[in-house]
């Protein structure tokens, strides 16, 4: 791969969101956690100072948007500290949070720091599954934490993701959002990545499942009348074209793992060949235009057939280079998901699989410390 073949035909442009993944650790378990399921090899997170510079230097670089994720971003003692400086330097600022750790002072105090949003996610609208689905007993403190958002003056932004455990309670969820004054509720489906790709098997809803629990959502948009926001994401892989992944490569989007990395996606260090400095080593500004893992898929022209000379390539840059890389073997593929791309089959197999009600025979997998060690040497 040339690092600069993909920038033939890409202008870039500056980031617009710094997703500062300030820690991979998590007191919860779940089983489609996004997190790479070798995050236990990276534990050397970034200190405060390092972590000061990167919004300064993000915000320099002209990104307007700061995300701090995780993992549970409260598991780090020094958030406010991030998020007075992130909104000192403009930003406006959005914390993805399970809840777990924010008490009714850090509430207080992170509102002093000028946090903009706070994101709250649940796994479920019943105790029993949302507490197995990440193995703690967590639902009861959410439902506390998410009258202390109210209470702070926060919109209620509730995110649930969906998937064959429990995409059938759709109805339910949105009452308990309803009920909890949530104003926007994002209907997540699960995307098959880190842990949720080893529990495919498990999560991947059926067509059937998949087409009530949109009728379901349509329903009470016409009930609610535009008084919460839904937003209903489909699974890509019900799709017959993919889509525009992370809105292009090195475009929009610029993320921070725990340990500095700087990387177009959250999952792009999977990809094997690319070198992807960090914040360590190399300033945000000259990773963003000049390193070769950014370079790497901007643009059109890194593409192979079909999508070279597909006319549908300018609008969604032939999908996502982590899927091509896990379904296809070949991070220059086309997504699998796209009904032209050669190793598309794989895609229909799952899918048929789940309509047939076909459940794999290995138990679902807990994201933890142990399997991640585990799951790095497999
Ligand atoms: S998906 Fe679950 S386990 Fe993963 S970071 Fe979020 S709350 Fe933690
Ligand atoms: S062939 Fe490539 S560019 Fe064309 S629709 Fe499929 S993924 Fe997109």
């Amino acid at each position: 791969m040339n690092a600069l073949s993909g920038l033939k035909s890409a202008v870039v442009g500056p980031p617009l969101w710094l997703l500062a993944e300030v820690t991979y650790r998590c007191p919860l378990h779940c089983v489609f956690c996004y997190n790479p399921t070798d995050y236990a090899r990276h534990e050397d997170e970034l200190s405060t100072d390092e972590w000061l510079r990167v919004l300064r230097e993000a915000r320099a670089l002209g990104a307007v948007q700061c995300g701090f994720s995780g993992g549970e971003p409260l598991l780090r003692d020094d958030l406010e500290l991030m998020v007075a400086e992130a909104h000192r330097l403009g930003f406006y600022t959005n914390l993805l949070t399970s809840g777990v750790g924010l008490t009714e002072e850090r509430c207080a105090a992170l509102k002093a720091a000028g946090l903009d949003h706070i994101q709250l996610s649940f796994q479920d609208s019943s105790r029993e599954v949302n507490d197995f689905l990440s193995s703690t007993k967590t639902f009861a403190l959410k439902q506390r934490v998410g009258e202390m958002l109210k209470a702070q003056g926060w919109p209620m932004v509730m995110n649930v993701v969906i998937h064959r455990l429990n995409i059938d309670h759709i109805d339910r969820i949105i009452a308990m959002a309803h009920e909890l004054g949530a104003e926007y509720l994002e209907l997540a489906n699960s995307q098959y990545y880190s842990w949720a790709l080893e529990n495919r098997g498990h999560l991947m809803p059926s067509r059937a499942q998949l087409q009530r629990a949109e009728a379901i959502t349509d329903e009470w948009r016409r009930k609610l009348d535009g008084q919460m926001k839904l937003f209903f994401v489909s699974p890509d892989y019900h799709e017959a074209r993919p889509k525009k992944c992370m809105n292009g490569w090195g475009n929009v989007f610029l993320t921070i793992t725990p340990d500095g990395a700087a990387l177009p996606c959250h999952t792009a260090r999977m990809l094997p060949g690319l070198s992807f400095p960090t914040v360590r080593e190399r300033d945000l500004k000259s990773i963003w235009y000049d390193s070769e893992g950014f370079n790497a898929y901007r643009g059109t022209g890194w593409m192979k057939e079909p999508c070279a000379s597909c006319d549908k390539k300018e609008e969604d840059l032939g999908g996502c280079r982590c899927q091509a890389y896990m379904l296809a073997k070949d991070a220059a593929a086309a997504d699998p998901v796209c009904a032209k791309s050669p190793q598309h089959g794989v895609v229909q197999a799952a899918v048929a699989a789940a309509d047939a009600g076909r459940l794999p025979e290995q138990p679902l997998i807990f994201r933890g410390r142990a399997e991640s060690l585990r799951l790095s040497t497999s």
